[in-house]
């Protein structure tokens, strides 16, 4: 289950972060999901759950926001939602499509205190 080393990797920022930033709990983090990165997010959740207690963000809220994945249609000449890779433009069902969004995994937000 990768979420659980992406929820350590996430730790591991929180705490360089806290060391450079002076705080030493953090009450929520908000994480930016892409529809495309491949990230489940009850897994990401259970794996949050694992690691957090006894850390700096023990207790702490994890608040996801979805990005919704998004492609160039090269046939439409313009950005169009996808859900997953190699699905096709939902508008001309063509499939010159170039992703452009929604493969991140980042803290876009922290709580601290
Ligand atoms: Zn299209």
């Amino acid at each position: 289950m990768h979420e659980l080393s992406l929820c350590q990797g996430i730790l591991d920022t929180l705490e360089t972060e806290s060391r450079k930033q002076n705080f030493h709990r953090v009450r929520s983090v908000q994480l930016e999901i892409g529809a495309l990165s491949g990230v489940d997010e009850e897994a990401l959740r259970f794996g949050w759950e694992a690691v957090s207690p006894a850390t700096l963000a023990a207790g702490s809220v994890l608040d996801i926001v979805r990005i919704p994945g998004s492609a160039w249609c090269f046939d439409c000449q313009d950005t169009v939602q996808v859900e997953q890779y190699y699905d096709p433009c939902p508008r001309c069902q063509g499939h010159k499509l170039q992703v452009n969004g929604g493969e991140q995994l980042k803290i876009k937000q922290l709580e601290v205190e």
